[in-house]
């Protein structure tokens, strides 16, 4: 008999409909085909899917078998096609009368029969709806990530023989109801704050630009200066996600298995931190089963790369193509997958070998030669990336008991969202939507300067000696300094502040 059974295949963070297509005849010797392009983790299915329906007494496999995979165009991967091939051997064996046509089926299965959850659960629940299925049979463990989407039944089941019990009508069972309806017009939350910083004026400061634009940005400073906390928190103060933000990241999150709360979307914006001892693997993603890495994780959110001058070229090198185009494609054994990558850069560096150089403390042992070198690392194709250099000095004992608390992530949030609108209202009919994404043409239609400011950075190049490209960057960051005042136009305060964050161009000119 024939049998046909719906599921999905995931590409990405979207998944597509394949149906299931199983045979089993009643002559010819025993065999059990899988055909329709089925890779690593659909072959062992087979043998799951076997031993499972074998423990609950079905025993058809004295038959010849076959299943289609459909469309056959496309690589099917993942455990989560357990369930819909159980499902329709049954079905094909003639013990389910039911129309299945109705219901999608997705999850693995223990030898013995019980349901595990899978990862990338929301993408194909999404699916379901736009393709107009009614129901979705899952694992207990995926019934609530798979309820957010509304519009499809939703019914989680603990193993293989509930599922048969209630197609059979056996059993009765409700669908899964969403749990959080009141919570979801809640605002994200953060265990961390702004607030938790004290001093670090300088450091906040840039901080908060950096997130107004949406600039990439590097913090100098000797160890334990605080600028993994002051990362940290950056999230905390990027505007709230939108709807479209939330749905994405929380697409990347499930297919990547790191959904913390399974039962509502992502609001917070999600802080990676990459080690500079990181494989090229786990940074872009491409693991055995081609999940996403810690750059498309990091999407909507912050990728914070500690010890910034101890990556390897290679690594960075790898980080140029999503930053420009905002993903990344993946390759893995044939099989090519692309993922979302739009995150804002966060880096930090100390500003010498021993770390200290500057340091109001402890003294820099390090000679000019040698911080002359490791400076000279701070060039290359991703410094062209990132507009703000801030100094984070140390704050000794008195300093932090007497500095009282700063502000909180919320009202710097306020300010930095206000900057946002600004920005989308003047990009609306350029294609970009922050002033870090300007190129020459805006730079000369957004950012007109008075003769006071136009004298003031002839002045100061006079000193610096800018590159064209660390002009536009000043003039991007000035452009950003006075979206966070309301000033429609730059003024040299504006300017003026913008060159205080080119410590790089000032660091050509010490020693
Ligand atoms: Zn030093």
């Amino acid at each position: 008999m024939f049998s046909r059974v719906l599921t999905f295949h995931l590409n990405g963070i979207d998944a597509v409909v394949v149906d299931v297509e199983v045979d089993i005849r009643e002559i010819g010797l025993p065999s059990f085909t899988i055909v329709g392009l089925a890779e690593g983790a659909v072959k062992e299915s087979k043998e799951r899917v076997k031993s499972a329906l074998k423990n609950l007494n079905f025993n058809f496999f004295a038959k010849p078998i076959t299943i289609n995979l459909a469309p056959a165009d496309i690589k099917k991967e993942g455990s989560h096609f357990d369930l819909p091939l159980a499902v329709g051997l049954i079905a094909a064996s003639g013990m389910i009368t039911r129309d299945l046509s109705d219901i999608a089926f997705l999850g693995e299965l223990s030898l013995d029969g019980e349901l595990r959850g899978v990862n990338g659960v929301l993408p194909m629940a999404i699916t379901a709806m736009k393709s107009g299925i009614k129901n979705l049979f899952l694992p207990l463990d995926n019934a609530e990530e798979a309820s957010i989407v509304k519009g499809v039944d939703v019914y989680g089941f603990k193993n293989l023989s509930e599922v048969i019990s209630f197609l059979l009508g056996n059993m009765k069972m409700e669908k899964y109801n969403y749990k959080n309806e009141e919570i979801d017009d809640l605002l994200p939350t953060y265990d961390v704050d702004f607030s938790d910083i004290k001093g670090q004026f300088n450091a906040k400061r840039g901080a908060e630009i950096a997130s107004a634009g949406m600039h990439n940005l590097l913090m100098i400073g000797s160890p334990g200066s605080g600028k993994t906390m002051i990362a940290r928190r950056i999230p905390t103060i990027l505007p709230k996600m939108s709807l479209e933000e939330s749905i994405e990241t929380t697409k990347i999150h499930s297919v990547a298995g790191i959904l913390k709360d399974k039962g509502r979307l992502v609001r917070e914006r999600y802080f990676s931190a990459i080690h500079h001892t990181t494989s090229d693997i786990a940074l872009i993603g491409g693991t055995r089963d081609a999940r996403p890495g810690a750059i498309s994780i990091a999407t909507n959110g912050v990728l914070f790369l500690d010890e910034f001058l101890e990556f390897k070229r290679s690594v960075l090198e790898v980080l140029r193509q999503p930053m420009e185009d905002g993903v990344i494609t993946v390759s893995r054994a044939n099989k090519t997958v692309t993922y979302p990558a739009k995150f804002m850069l966060v880096a930090a560096c100390n500003p010498c070998p021993c770390g200290f150089y500057g340091d109001p403390v402890k003294q820099c042992v390090c000679s000019e030669i040698q911080i002359k070198r490791y400076r000279s690392r701070l060039s290359g194709p991703l410094m062209d990336r990132i507009d703000i250099h801030v100094g984070v000095t140390s704050l000794n004992f008195n300093e932090l008991s007497e500095v009282p608390k700063g502000e909180t992530s919320e009202i710097i949030r306020n300010r930095v969202e206000k900057a946002h609108k600004i920005q989308s209202e003047r990009f609306k009919k350029d294609k970009i939507y922050f002033n870090s994404q300007m190129q020459e043409k805006h730079i000369k239609k957004y950012c007109v300067l008075d003769k006071e400011s136009v004298t003031l950075l002839e002045k100061v190049n006079t000193k610096y000696n800018f590159s064209a490209r660390s002009y536009s960057k000043i003039l991007k960051v000035a452009r950003t300094i006075a979206d966070l005042e309301s000033s429609e136009n730059i003024l040299s305060k504006h300017i003026l502040e913008a060159i205080k964050f080119r410590i790089n161009d000032q660091w050509a000119n010490e020693l």
